[in-house]
């Protein structure tokens, strides 16, 4: 039941953080504050396709 997601910043667009969620618990997009090696700080990372 595990999906593997990518995280992209929200704010560079980068795709920074491979993880993967589980659809029972999480059926809709997920969202984790992360670090951004490109902006060089934390910010909002979304789950991408
Ligand atoms: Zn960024």
């Amino acid at each position: 039941m595990r999906d593997k997601v990518i995280l992209a910043c929200t704010e560079c667009k980068q795709r920074n953080y491979n993880t993967d969620k589980n659809k029972k618990n999480d059926p809709d997009r997920i969202e984790f504050m992360k670090y951004c090696p490109f902006c060089k700080k934390h910010t909002l990372h979304k789950e991408t396709k």
